[in-house]
């Protein structure tokens, strides 16, 4: 038996599961693409699966904020020193 990768294992396991190629519902990526099982554990890494970024905790929402908030001070400050540049 071939061993296959992670990702062309999960790719034949969702082929074997849900493709039906006299269904008439498009091709085989088009078909695992379309599945709406969500509960299954290999719905997020399924072929042609949208990227779903992951929820930020609060406290890298935290760090994001304090990063924009320095870089918008950065800025203020850079353009306070070239106005006052000769
Ligand atoms: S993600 Fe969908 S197609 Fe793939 S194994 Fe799960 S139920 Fe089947």
């Amino acid at each position: 038996m071939p061993t296959l990768s992670p990702k062309r294992a999960i790719a034949a396991f969702c082929r074997f599961c849900l493709y039906d190629p006299k269904g008439g519902c498009g091709t085989a990526l088009e078909q695992i693409r379309a599945c709406t099982a969500r509960d299954c554990p290999l719905w997020l890494h399924r072929p042609g699966a949208a990227r779903v970024p992951r929820p930020r905790t609060a406290a890298q929402l935290a760090a994001q904020a304090a990063g924009r908030e320095r870089l918008v001070s950065m800025r203020q400050a850079a353009r306070g020193a070239s106005a006052a540049a000769p």
